[in-house]
């Protein structure tokens, strides 16, 4: 299908985006397009003016901080992908990126895009929410932050309120014994997250697990904490029996879709199964 008619606007830096945001408080933000223009296509979305912020070249950008991981919200996929300093400090994010669509989506989609559209199938909410990142949004009136555990609401629904503009993603950085993964189960057609799990744990000295952080995707509205499982595996040594134990409640309390090509039954073994297969890459990689 053929998007309906709409007016096209270039901001060429963050402060022009906001004021033309402001102004008009139907219009979508333009990223990378990869989600925007196919719900446009099929009229799930109709707004009258796009804003177009790929350009703004001071949100793309991935930096330590503070100690924190900065990544502005313009920052590709593959940017993630491929930056060095991320294998080394943080390597749920490249390995989560690289999981992302084809080489085609990868170089244009963006992490905030994909953040601020909250697709339940989409992959970076589960990282996002292993990691504890923080959101900072913007807008006219300031700027404030959001905690991952806050901002996924629902499906395609964030935090954000209308006039702000997602403008960076931070992540702090864990010290000591780490060991992070991202394993996904991909749609044969769409290569969207059919069940998608980031762990990211802190072990100590003797090989048990100080912390555990388990994020899902693909199995409910919105990506969620699996707090039940990550509760399993706390204060834990971990073996088989006892990584087995907390990936089976991978789904507690949680509403699970079903659909064509997953049954809410099956989608909730392959939760289970791919938290099991996450944690143990990341015991393996803590070393
Ligand atoms: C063929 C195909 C396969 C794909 N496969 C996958 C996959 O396997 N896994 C996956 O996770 N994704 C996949 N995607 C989606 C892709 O990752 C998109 O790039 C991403 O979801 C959206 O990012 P974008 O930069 O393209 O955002 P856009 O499409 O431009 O925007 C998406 C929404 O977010 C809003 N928005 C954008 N930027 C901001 C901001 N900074 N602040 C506030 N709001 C903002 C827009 O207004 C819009 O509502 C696929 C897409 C395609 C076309």
């Amino acid at each position: 299908m053929i998007a309906a008619q709409f007016d096209y606007v270039r901001a060429n830096t963050l402060d022009e985006a906001l004021t033309l945001l402001a102004q008009n408080e139907d219009a979508k933000l333009l990223a990378g397009g990869h989600s925007l223009i196919p719900a446009m296509k099929l009229r799930l979305a109709m707004p009258p003016l796009l804003i177009d912020i790929a350009r703004i070249k001071d949100l793309s950008y991935i930096r330590e901080e503070d100690g924190q991981i900065r990544i502005g919200a313009m920052t590709t996929h593959y940017q993630i992908e491929s930056s060095d300093l991320l294998k080394e400090i943080c390597p749920l994010l490249p390995e989560c990126a690289g999981a992302i669509g084809d080489v085609q989506v990868r170089n244009k989609g963006t992490i905030g895009g994909s953040v601020a559209h909250s697709d339940p199938a989409g992959d970076w909410p589960a990282a996002i929410i292993a990691l504890n990142a923080e959101l900072i949004a913007t807008s006219k009136n300031g700027e404030r932050t959001i905690k991952a555990d806050d901002f996924f609401v629902d499906l395609l629904t964030t935090a954000l309120e209308p006039g702000e503009i997602l403008r960076e993603v931070r992540i702090s950085k864990t010290a000591g014994r780490t060991g992070q993964a991202y394993v996904k189960m991909h749609h044969p057609a769409s290569g969207f997250a059919v069940v998608g799990v980031a762990a990211s744990l802190v072990m100590n000295g003797d090989g048990d697990c100080e912390k555990a952080n388990v994020g899902i995707t693909g199995v409910s509205s919105k990506a969620y904490r699996a707090t039940a499982a990550e509760a399993g595996l706390a204060g834990k040594k971990l073996g088989e029996q006892t990584i087995a134990d907390a990936a089976s409640h991978a789904t507690d309390d949680v509403d699970v879709n079903g659909d064509l090509f997953a049954s809410a039954d099956y989608r909730r073994h392959l939760a289970v199964v791919y938290v099991k297969r996450a944690i143990a890459a990341a015991i393996k990689r803590a070393g």
